[in-house]
């Protein structure tokens, strides 16, 4: 009886082995499959201006509704995209999309917003870097938009070379956004070295607002060193009325997160972006 059941453990065993290789190793067969098939598309989440409580500016969000597995979360396609040199086909495709949905989102605004793209810091690498960043600016709407790039610090081991290619972005007119700030390591070096735009604060730092974790006093610190810096800030998971109000007290330039809106499909974006900023702001600060 044990034999038998320790025979068919190792073949459990062996098959979750087998088929974790397989899956990744179809992994990139799937998402260029995906790519073809038109299995991604974009979902923009607005971005509010602490002060006024109007949506000033988006950030596009990749999406993979695949047709079995069903929505595959962006941090494991991407994840698996920057390993093996698919980054850059994925974020070509993303910005084609974002540049022609740019030319509809304009007339959300009736003034120049703001547009956010992640880009992966394996991109800054590739050769092909300049001429996927100059091409998805042409394709832009004139003047609509004022573009910013978000880079996290996680894999960003490359001082030297994101120097250089920070510079070469602002250049080009486009901000700098450090993501997911103070997840990664060495996070303060970053604000010392680069001419940065904003800074987004982890969502890990919004929720230890309310549920007053340790690092709590971390927060205080970062958005004390931001207003000596003069750096904008964007708080990123906002959930609770509590957050928003804390964090607008202190100094805080935007907020992001649920409590505002999800990620949101171009097909109900236009509209949603109208209602919000013709609200009542009666109650508002
Ligand atoms: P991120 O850039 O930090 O994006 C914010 C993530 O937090 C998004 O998850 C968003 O849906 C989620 N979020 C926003 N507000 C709230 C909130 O109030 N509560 C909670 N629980 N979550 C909230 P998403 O879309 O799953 O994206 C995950 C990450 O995948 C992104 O983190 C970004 O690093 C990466 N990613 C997404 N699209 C792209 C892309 O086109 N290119 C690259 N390189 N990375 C991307
Ligand atoms: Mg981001
Ligand atoms: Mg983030
Ligand atoms: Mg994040």
């Amino acid at each position: 009886f044990t034999l038998l059941g320790g025979l068919l453990l190792s073949l459990l065993v062996c098959a979750l082995i087998y088929f974790s290789l397989l899956s990744w190793h179809s992994a990139e067969r799937e998402i260029l499959r995906g790519l073809k098939n038109k299995e991604f598309f974009v979902e923009y989440q607005p971005v509010i201006d602490a002060k006024t409580l109007k949506i000033t500016g988006l950030e596009a969000l990749l999406r993979w509704q695949h047709p079995i597995e069903g929505r595959i979360p962006p941090e494991i396609f991407i994840g698996y995209a920057e390993t093996q040199g698919l980054i850059v086909e994925l974020t070509q495709h993303m910005m084609s999309m974002v540049a022609t949905d740019a030319h509809q989102l304009q007339h959300a605004f009736p003034e120049k917003s703001k547009l956010s793209i992640n880009i992966s810091p394996h991109h800054m690498n590739r050769v092909s870097f300049h001429d996927d960043v100059l091409n998805f600016i042409e394709a832009l709407p004139e003047n609509a938009f004022q573009v910013i790039f978000e880079i996290t610090e996680r894999g960003m081991i490359d001082t030297e070379g994101a120097l250089r290619e920070f510079n070469w972005l602002r250049f080009h007119n486009i901000e700098i956004a450090i993501d997911d700030f103070g997840t990664g390591h060495s996070a303060l070096i970053y604000l010392e070295k680069f001419t940065l735009d904003y800074l987004k604060i982890d969502r890990g730092f919004v929720m230890s607002i309310d549920q007053k974790t340790l690092i709590a006093p971390v927060l205080d610190t970062v958005l004390k060193l931001t207003e000596e810096l003069k750096l904008k800030t964007v708080a990123e998971g906002v959930e609770t009325e509590l957050q928003s109000q804390y964090l607008r007290n202190h100094g805080v330039t935007y907020l992001q997160g649920y409590l505002y809106s999800k990620p949101l499909g171009i097909s109900v974006l236009m509209n949603f972006i109208r209602d919000f900023n013709e609200k009542d702001a009666t109650y508002q600060i």
